[in-house]
């Protein structure tokens, strides 16, 4: 996933992506940090498809996919708030974008109940949203993201709603959904130790541009100017 000279200014005046060049190779597991308001929700919208950019491009897989909707890029979302239908079991919530896709009723089944193993859900499949906790509730949302097996995933802050226990045993979780789908992806978070110890590369966002990009030991050891420096160093 490629972006060139992204840009993004809402309305008449507020530029919040700033002209963005990034790459992120197929596979790989990017956090992006950043204060609040940089912009850094708005950047996976873009690469999204959820806004469209004002300037530039965002390539996958080598296209330009600056025409296509969120279905047609391929890319699963996961947000804070777990955007569950509350009306809806837990197998109809993540059999939702395959039914939306036309699959056979035997092939969502299949995929449905492959996605509730892998993430631990399998006993609530008849249960309501309701019914669940926000760990079990964050499992349902990453299940309905990954049933499509998208090749890329955005994560925007998924944990900041769980306690600090739980919030460190579903970054196991994550890590090892990533390692399992060879999927990239691209997790937004506000917790240090997240960006420290989830990904292989952190970049950093300020104002809306990249302050720095580097794995989170040189980050910590050589902060490319203070902005980086006083962000990493101050205390949450
Ligand atoms: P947080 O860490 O608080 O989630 P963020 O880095 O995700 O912050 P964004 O949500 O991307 O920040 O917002 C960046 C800036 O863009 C903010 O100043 C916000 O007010 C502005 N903004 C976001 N969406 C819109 C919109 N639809 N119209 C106008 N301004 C917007
Ligand atoms: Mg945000």
């Amino acid at each position: 996933m490629t972006l060139e000279g992204l840009e993004k200014t809402f309305g008449r005046g507020t530029r919040v992506v700033k002209g963005i060049d990034l790459h992120i190779e197929d596979g790989e597991l990017v956090t992006l940090v950043g204060p609040s308001g940089c912009g850094k929700s708005t950047l996976l919208n873009l690469i999204a498809g959820l806004e469209r950019p004002t300037g530039g491009h965002v390539r996958i897989d080598g296209r330009i996919v600056d025409a296509l909707s969120p279905k047609e890029r391929g890319v699963a979302m996961v947000f804070q708030s777990y955007a569950l239908y509350p009306h809806l079991t837990v197998r109809k919530n993540i059999a939702f974008p395959l039914e939306i896709e036309g699959l056979t009723r035997a092939e969502i089944e299949r995929r449905v109940a492959e996605t509730a193993e892998r993430l631990g859900i399998a006993a609530l499949l008849d249960r309501k949203p309701k019914e669940l906790s926000g760990g079990q509730r964050q499992r349902v949302a990453l299940g309905r993201a990954i049933v499509r097996r998208p090749t890329l995933c955005l994560f925007d802050e998924p944990l900041s709603n769980l306690d600090a226990a739980l919030r460190a045993q579903m970054r196991v979780e994550i890590k090892k959904l990533h390692e399992s789908l060879k999927a990239t992806f691209v997790y937004v978070t506000h917790d240090q130790a997240e960006a420290m110890t989830l990904s292989d590369r952190v970049v950093v966002l300020h104002e809306g541009v990249v302050a720095q990009e580097a794995p989170p030991r040189e980050i910590y050891a050589r902060p490319a100017n203070l902005f980086v420096a006083k962000f990493l160093g101050a205390p949450r």
